[in-house]
């Protein structure tokens, strides 16, 4: 890696950039890391280099390149904020220390790790970059941890897929979040790994070559449609979210559909839709497994079209449909939407909207800033757990009636979606509607659930509640309600008469009720929710019965036995209409 080829990259990305500040950038960069070595031997600079390389590729401004050079000449050599304000200004210099972790010597273990955590995200509330300059650094000190001692190797790793690379997804770049995991898995799981690499070597390879027929096919359909794709790829799916996937399918090959996909890209929305119809017009799709995330796009940004459907000789394929710019953007992230800022200004480019993503962006610091917060006063671990689970862990998202969206971790429940919009709405939250039906408190709630809650003044938080939320910031909103009702409740006992009070004390404990917990049991169709489902009587299978689901003509799930006769005999008469099907406990 050098200078010369990021100024190439971003010469090829973006014309107009200041391109002497990158320059001095790395001039300074190079002579206060002088004599330094990286534990590969390689000079200090080349990691600074790759980090900055890494800036440019995903167009992000001067500013960040060059504070990506200069990412680590507070921790590491002598220079100080004040000489980097004084020659790079205030920005750069905010940027340098935003990415700089703490001394050694004041924290030690996770306090330091999670003191570190605290300072970079009060630095990213501040200027979202930082956190990018963070995720690059990460990214090529994966690319170059085998020179690290094993432990560090594990502990790097770790920390990579439980925080960075969720990170790296809620910014919007899927293709960092794969290369961060990819990375770190051999380290944390080696024998898993070696087991997944032999399991689909020859399915990978198989998959590739059965994909290449499909797409002379599909090509010379599109063609006689009049669309001209820019591009046909076949896409494998990264090692770290196959396992993942693959742990919920019993670890069955057969059952992950897309293993390798394959991408369309094509010229504009229009066209998008018009393969979509070739495709299901050749092929017919699996019901439930149509996705149009361009007119509803996942709350990162990512836009595209999904469908699966049963190709040539039966077999199960993804195909993905999208332009040239959603694949860009699913690339770059957030960062894609900053592109122009640099010509034109980043206040006239929030004013125009000319994306929502700018809104996002704020959406997303703000969310960080009140998280931040909240969690001011928590020990380490109580800290590193709300992270994960709140931040970082897997995410629904819901809609509120307005369609706004407000991302929860799984399984959140109403009171959950409550106490995110506003504590005061948790705090009286009294019922709740999901998708216009009335809903229990403690339900579930469903990615793209649309969920309204009825609040009532008198309604107050119940002590059962901490039986089913399953967000942190609920949790601690809860408590704080509790605590300051207990506070005025022993006001008032220092002014009333201690009889009165004994009455008290009994009413509340024996206003507490006992709700026992109903088991409820679902089913995933071909992984998935949200599909109609009828339990058919010929065979009336339980829950502890092997499961196939015979599509109708209705487009609904009828739920047989595996070893059901009449399931049997359909699929033998129409193959493709057996799917498969399991039960999920909740
Ligand atoms: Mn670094």
């Amino acid at each position: 890696m050098t200078i010369e080829k990021i100024l190439d990259k971003v010469k090829e990305n973006n014309p107009k950039a200041n391109f002497d500040l990158i320059k001095r950038a790395y001039v300074f960069a190079e002579k206060a890391h002088q004599g330094q070595k990286r534990n590969s031997g390689e000079d200090y600079i080349i990691h600074t280099l790759h980090t900055a390389y890494n800036l440019a590729e995903i167009k992000l401004n001067s500013t960040t390149i060059a504070a990506g050079l200069l990412h680590d000449v507070l921790e590491d050599t002598e220079i100080t904020k004040k000489e980097l304000e004084k020659e790079f200004g205030k920005e750069i210099a905010f940027l340098v220390e935003g990415v700089s972790k703490l001394g050694k010597i004041k924290y030690r273990g996770t306090e330091r790790q999670v003191e570190n955590f605290r300072k970079l995200f009060l630095a990213t509330g501040k200027n979202i970059r930082v956190i990018l300059i963070r995720l690059f650094d990460r990214l090529h000190n994966l690319e170059t941890l085998n020179y690290q001692p094993p432990e560090k190797q594990k502990r790097i790793a770790l920390e990579s897929l439980e925080i960075y690379a969720p990170l790296a997804y809620r910014l919007g770049i899927g293709e960092l979040k794969g290369q961060i995991e990819d990375l770190s898995f051999p380290y944390v799981f080696p024998d898993e790994y070696k087991k997944l690499i032999n399991q689909v070597k020859d399915k990978y390879e198989e998959r590739e070559k059965y994909l290449k027929k499909i797409k002379s096919v599909i090509i010379k359909k599109l063609r006689k449609e009049d669309i001209q794709p820019i591009e046909i790829q076949s896409r494998s799916k990264h090692y770290y979210s196959l396992w993942q996937k693959l742990k919920r399918y019993d670890n069955d090959l057969d059952k992950i559909y897309d293993l390798v996909a394959l991408r369309i890209i094509v010229k504009d929305v229009e066209e998008c839709y018009q393969t979509l119809g070739v495709i299901h017009k050749l092929w017919k799709p699996l019901p439930g497994r149509i996705k149009d995330y361009i007119a509803l796009p996942k709350p990162n940004g990512y836009q595209s079209l999904h469908t699966t459907v049963f190709c040539i000789d039966g077999r199960i394929i993804e195909f993905q449909i999208k332009t040239k710019a959603m694949h860009k953007d699913a690339e770059f992230g957030i960062a894609a939407h900053w592109y122009y800022s640099e010509q034109k200004g980043l206040k006239a480019f929030l004013k125009k909207k000319i994306t929502k993503a700018p809104e996002d962006e704020l959406d997303w610091v703000k969310q960080l800033k009140d998280w931040q917060k909240e969690t001011k006063d928590f020990s380490a671990d109580r800290y590193l757990e709300s992270l994960k689970i709140d931040f970082f862990s897997n995410r629904i998202f819901v809609f509120t009636p307005k369609g706004d969206v407000i991302s929860l971790p799984e399984n959140a429940t109403p009171v959950d979606f409550a106490y995110a919009i506003h504590t005061d709405i948790g705090n009286h939250c009294h019922q709740a509607r999901v998708n216009n039906k009335i809903a229990r408190l403690e339900q579930p709630l469903q990615n793209s659930d649309i969920v309204e809650i009825i609040v009532n003044k008198n309604r107050k938080p119940s002590k059962d509640w901490f039986r089913f939320i399953k967000s942190g910031l609920s949790r601690t909103r809860i408590k704080r309600f509790f605590k300051t009702e207990l506070e005025a409740w022993r006001k008032k006992r220092a002014t009333t008469d201690k009889i009165r009070i004994r009455k008290e004390r009994k009413e509340t404990t024996v206003a507490k009720p006992q709700i026992t917990v109903k088991k409820k049991t679902k089913i995933l169709v071909a992984g998935q929710t949200g599909i109609s489902i009828n339990i058919a009587k010929c065979c009336s299978p339980s829950a502890k019965s092997q499961i196939k689901a015979y599509i109708t003509k209705s487009h609904e799930a009828s739920i047989h036995k595996a070893d059901c006769e009449n399931l049997k005999r359909a699929q033998k008469k129409w193959p493709q209409k057996i799917i498969e099907a399991t039960w999920i406990e909740k």
